[in-house]
């Protein structure tokens, strides 16, 4: 999710509420990181997890606002990597679009 104040994520929302985000542990705040303990578990010693990316409907813990209207990463300062790398109108951004009936994103 991308949220510069012109950002198309702002209203979308949908790669939040579509994907399993998994990150390496040393992106957790207690092991150097910034990802807010609270928010993720650990999956392995070295894989962590957004809280509510792995249930169904996904939707990760940090999300706020409502899919597809206005939305917001509540933690996007200390978003972890997989967060920062989805870019709007890459394939992931389009699918995760696609899945919660969104037109594609046209930039
Ligand atoms: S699906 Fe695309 S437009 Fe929507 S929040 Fe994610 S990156 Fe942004
Ligand atoms: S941490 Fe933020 S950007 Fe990443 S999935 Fe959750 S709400 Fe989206």
């Amino acid at each position: 999710m991308s949220q510069l104040s012109d950002s198309p994520c702002l209203s979308c929302g949908a790669c939040c509420a579509a994907y399993r985000v998994d990150f390496s542990a040393c992106e957790m705040q207690d092991m150097g990181g910034s990802v807010p303990m609270g928010l993720a578990t650990e999956v392995t010693g070295n894989t962590w997890r957004m809280r509510g990316t792995d249930h169904l409907p996904v939707r990760c813990g940090a999300l706020t606002g409502n899919v597809g209207e206005r939305a917001a990463c509540g933690i996007y300062e200390w978003r972890p990597g997989p967060c920062r790398e989805l870019e709007p109108g890459s394939d992931g951004c389009q699918r995760a679009r696609q899945r919660h009936g969104l037109a594609p994103l046209m930039l």
